[in-house]
């Protein structure tokens, strides 16, 4: 078992208390805490290292120097941090200025891509919205009945390529998709795309493809909480092949202590914008750095 961040510090600071300040010597001790910590929460090491020198100097500064309870107040600047870090404020959807708003979804196989764009219709809808879900995974067997599934569940109209005409093109799908959209009136159009178990190149030129076809307002990047350290290069590389402008964190209700979050957010600049914590529409929500910084220290 490993201890999380807050019992580790508070086992650090059982051993400083009594002292007023924290030498340079307890906020080195401090900081290997934290350092540990962040990384058994599946930080990367590079993240892990830029973000405890924040720490560090901080933790140094007059605030703790000053503080009535430096421990605390260390707990209190690592919580802040991490908020900064994960982005502040909850960033809100980019809506086009003419609708429709087109969201593209891309990540790997297995990441929730399908199951989130059923809950987002849904949640669009709640917000007032007329959505469509758009079938553009053509790759994995059972991805256009399954999102026209969860399309039915979530009441909101999905967009397939029609049966019968073999695998089809999964440009030609999303470019239609939101050609449909424009014509029926609906205002936000999300685009479901393939993944592949691993990134391969035919796999990023497709995605680039839809890209260019259907010029999202959005391309949210769906990322399993459960990969782990891998998420990093996995989220560069779609950086890098799409251009992502946000985050969606999937499995959340699993046990992943949610470090890739951060190291995410960090190596792609892209905010998380939603979190989906669990198979049912209704396990979804508008993601909140503070909440996160929570699951991260506890
Ligand atoms: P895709 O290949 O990216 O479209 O992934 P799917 O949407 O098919 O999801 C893969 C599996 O993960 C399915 O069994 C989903 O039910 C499951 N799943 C998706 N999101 C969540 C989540 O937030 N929590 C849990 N526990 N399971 C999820």
């Amino acid at each position: 078992m490993f201890a999380s961040l807050s019992d580790r510090l508070t086992s650090t600071f059982k051993t400083l208390r009594g002292k007023g300040r924290l030498s340079p010597a307890d906020v080195d001790a401090t900081v290997r805490q934290i350092r540990l910590a962040l990384l058994d929460a599946d930080v990367s090491l590079p993240v892990v290292r830029q973000f405890t020198a924040a720490i560090r100097e901080r933790a140094l500064g007059e605030e703790v120097s000053k503080a009535l309870n430096p421990g605390q107040q260390v707990v209190k600047i690592v919580h802040e941090e991490l908020v900064r870090v994960l982005g502040g404020e909850s960033r809100r959807l980019h809506l086009a200025k003419n609708p429709p708003t087109v969201i593209m979804l891309a990540g790997l196989q297995g990441a929730g891509k399908t199951t989130l764009a059923g809950k987002l219709g849904h949640w669009l809808k709640e917000q007032g919205h007329s959505p469509v879900l758009v079938a553009a995974d053509l790759q994995r067997p059972n991805a256009v009945t399954q999102l026209q599934v969860t399309g039915e569940r979530a009441g909101v109209q999905v967009f397939a390529p029609e049966p019968g005409n073999g695998v089809g093109d999964p440009v030609s799908v999303a470019r239609r998709g939101v050609e449909h959209a424009r014509a029926r009136g609906h205002d936000v159009v999300v685009v479901d795309t393939a993944g592949r178990l691993g990134i391969d190149e035919d796999l990023m030129r497709q995605a680039a493809d839809i890209r260019d076809a259907v010029q999202p307002d959005e391309v949210l990047f769906v990322l399993d909480a459960m990969i782990g350290q891998s998420a990093v290069e996995t989220a560069k590389q779609f950086d890098e092949g799409v251009s992502l402008t946000g985050v969606v964190m999937t499995k959340l209700d699993g046990d992943a202590r949610g470090g890739a979050a951060l190291s995410v957010v960090t190596v792609t600049g892209s905010p998380i914008l939603f979190a989906s914590t669990g198979e049912k529409l209704t396990d979804f929500e508008v993601f909140h750095p503070d909440r996160m910084a929570g699951r991260i220290l506890d």
